[in-house]
């Protein structure tokens, strides 16, 4: 028997190679384990008779081996079967699979699953034995992400053995859930690894999304009391220093600033959120903030969740305010930069991606920036507060995120924070024109984009500056071998194809494997304007300001949610030029067509999170795609129902004295998400 806490190495089938593996990627106990989500499931579950079968369609048949045969062929081993059942026969076919050959016994019946081609031959079914619970066909089978050292088919094999082998008594806290109109918790695990029917996926994962908002309403109530009972923080003068902007604040960004403000006059640490929608203007405003902290002599620390947009910080806001000392603190920070943060006496503004945070310690900020990091300080918090005679002193923290959540939701999950909002755009914005491309349209649109970089570097005289730019986005970096994730656009790959269809443009390269020398050497030109076309992964979905930038290209955007589409769509048009948006998708499905097509029609980042949400019904769940920025892997900022029922569920747990959330906050984390590059 296991429990959730059952450590790795005591379950049957994994030894100790391969829970060393699991450790390495955070997964120690059954509890771990059974939160890898399937990425999506495949339908094997339609079951057909050979006469039925027709070529390309994955089905399951069962079906009686006749003969079987395995020869070679220059190096390569092949094996055959036949199978018949009362409507006919069939050749099956595998290559260098020894082991299936093996397997199979004549006159024996088997559950096959796999495509018929177009010669009336099944090559590289997947084979199981009839009458045993199929896990490999015959059903929705999960798909899940690489794994170390697991095939699928295994670790399909040790999480059902695990589900087979759980301890069935539920206890106080899953009899609340339960009477809140979600699954019980072993329902919840076992349907999500081995649906019986889609529907059952969908309360699974509304089950793990309540678990996961109620381990966020926990943490940030421990926060909140932590917050208020022993820290102090510096405060800033009573005068505002003001500087000359290239243009006039909105009401609404005035008002966010006028809000922080107020907070920093305060010893009572700020820890406030700033939301607004993509392209709102939060960085001006947290810029101005930081002006009065340094003003005051304090140091000040942003932190961005990549390379890129520390590099953009950096440049846009000494742009902004000349006279900052800016310094930007890169991942592997040496002795010798900790020494100077540490002997550093002017108060500096310092930009860097997480790695900020370890030196935190030295650089003893007054104000704490994060920027589009999604997560609210939940994570962060511990590593802030340093003790200074004997008083712990914190930083006043101010989160940006243009994550749609209606106010008073975010309230509720979020005791700990203050809110500001911005809620308008600044003035001239147009929408980016967006069209749902058909394939067989691929050559004309290269060449309507090459035209259209033209037109507009001729036209010198245009706002924005003279030569525009186009971002190439694809899902992943190399073509994937992972089952789950086939014919997916590469980015490795389209850039060569965009190379060789745009020969007298300057094209880069930019995706988070490539040497983080390589990636400043691309943005730097980018930031130039050294570069025409720009291949790249959703490494440039949050954040990034290229006000040149004026024709985004999306490649397999069903495989993004409505919500980083409109973080990639952005990207573009920032100057408030028109700008234009291409969607490209390979997806057969009607509903992924649809969705593209709203997305197309829709330009409010709020209407396409509700929009998500809405379509978020059975049929979705096949193919849907995380954002790994996202600190949540399975509720939704706007799935207000959800959030209320998590309230009312939260209330009632919170009195059990011995309580633990399910999810806890290093499963809440982004980092143990696998991300798509
Ligand atoms: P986001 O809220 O998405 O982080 P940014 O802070 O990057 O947005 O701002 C988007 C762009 O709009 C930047 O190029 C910025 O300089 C510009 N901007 C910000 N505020 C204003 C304003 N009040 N008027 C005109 N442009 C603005
Ligand atoms: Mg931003």
């Amino acid at each position: 028997m296991y429990s959730l806490q059952t450590p790795l190495p005591a379950v049957t089938g994994i030894g100790p190679t391969l829970a060393a593996k699991l450790a390495t990627i955070g997964l120690e106990s059954v509890k771990d384990f059974l939160l890898w989500v399937p990425l999506r499931y495949e339908d094997r579950s339609q079951k057909v008779t050979i006469s039925q079968l027709q070529a390309g369609e994955l089905i399951t048949m069962e079906a009686t081996v006749d003969s079987k045969s395995n020869y070679y062929r220059g190096r390569r081993s092949i094996q055959s079967a036949t199978v018949s059942d009362e409507t006919g026969k069939l050749k099956l076919m595998w290559f260098n699979n020894k082991y299936i050959i093996d397997k199979l016994v004549k006159g024996q019946s088997y559950l096959i699953s796999g495509k018929l081609n177009d010669r009336g031959m099944m090559v590289q079914p997947i084979v199981e034995n009839v009458g045993v619970d199929s896990l490999h066909t015959n059903r929705l089978v999960p798909l899940y992400s690489q794994m170390p050292a697991i095939k699928q088919g295994t670790l399909r094999r040790i999480l059902k053995h695990i589900l087979d082998s759980m301890e069935t008594e539920s206890d106080l806290s899953d009899e609340v859930l339960t009477a809140a109109g979600l699954p019980n918790l072993k329902t919840t695990l076992y349907q999500l690894h081995f649906p019986d029917q889609p529907e059952l996926v969908v309360k699974a994962r509304e089950r793990l999304a309540v678990e996961e908002l109620l381990g966020l309403m926990k943490k940030s109530l421990e926060i909140k009391s932590q917050w208020e009972n022993q820290t102090q923080a510096p405060v800033i003068g009573t005068k505002t220093h003001t500087v000359t902007l290239p243009f006039e604040l909105t009401a609404a960004q005035q008002k966010s600033l006028s809000e922080v403000l107020q907070d920093l006059r305060s010893a009572v640490p700020m820890n406030r959120l700033l939301v607004g929608d993509v392209g709102s203007g939060k960085t001006v405003v947290a810029g101005l903030a930081a002006l009065q902290m340094i003003k005051a002599l304090k140091s000040v620390a942003l932190v961005a969740p990549t390379r890129i947009l520390v590099e953009q910080h950096a440049q846009t806001l000494q742009k902004l305010f000349p006279e900052l000392p800016i310094k930007v603190i890169s991942m592997g920070t040496t002795k010798a930069v900790q020494k100077e943060l540490a002997s550093n006496q002017e108060a500096t503004f310092y930009i860097g991606t997480h790695a900020l945070i370890n030196q935190l310690g030295l650089i003893k900020p007054g104000l704490l920036i994060y920027d589009e990091q999604h997560r609210f300080g939940v994570n962060q918090r511990s590593a802030t507060s340093t003790s200074i005679d004997g008083k712990v002193s914190s930083p006043h923290i101010l989160t940006m995120s243009a994550t749609p959540i209606p106010r008073s939701l975010m309230l509720t999950i979020f005791s700990h924070l203050q809110l500001s909002v911005i809620d308008q755009m600044p003035q001239g914005r147009v929408p980016v024109k967006t069209w749902v491309v058909p394939e067989r349209k691929r050559p004309e649109s290269l060449e309507w984009i090459e035209k259209h970089l033209s037109e507009v570097v001729e036209n010198s005289s245009a706002q924005p500056p003279a030569s525009a730019q186009a971002l190439i986005v694809c899902p992943f970096i190399d073509p994937s071998r992972s089952e789950a994730l086939v014919n997916v656009a590469a980015v490795t790959e389209t850039f060569e194809v965009i190379k060789t269809a745009f020969p007298q443009r300057r094209v880069a390269l930019l995706h988070g494997r490539m040497t983080k020398t390589d990636q400043k050497l691309v943005t730097d030109q980018l930031y130039e304007k050294q570069l025409d076309i720009l291949v790249t992964t959703p490494i440039v979905e949050v954040g990034v300001d290229l006000p040149a930038a004026n024709i985004i290209v999306i490649e397999a955007a069903d495989r993004f949610g409505l919500a980083s589409l409109h973080q990639l769509r952005g990207r573009v048009g920032r100057a408030g030029q028109q700008a234009y948006c291409l969607v490209f998708s390979a997806s057969q499905k009607a509903s992924a067509f649809e969705r593209l097509q709203r997305f197309s029609q829709i330009s409010n980042g709020q209407e396409l999170a509700d929009l998500d949400l809405e379509n978020r019904g059975a049929g979705d769940i096949f193919g849907t795609q995380q954002s790994g920025f996202d600190q949540l892997r399975f509720a939704s900022w706007t799935n207000v129902e959800l959030i209320k029922i998590a309230r009312t569920v939260f209330e009632q747990l919170n009195q059990l004295p011995e309580w633990q959330p399910l999810l806890d906050v290093r499963q809440l984390s982004a980092e143990t998400v696998p991300l798509a590059n």
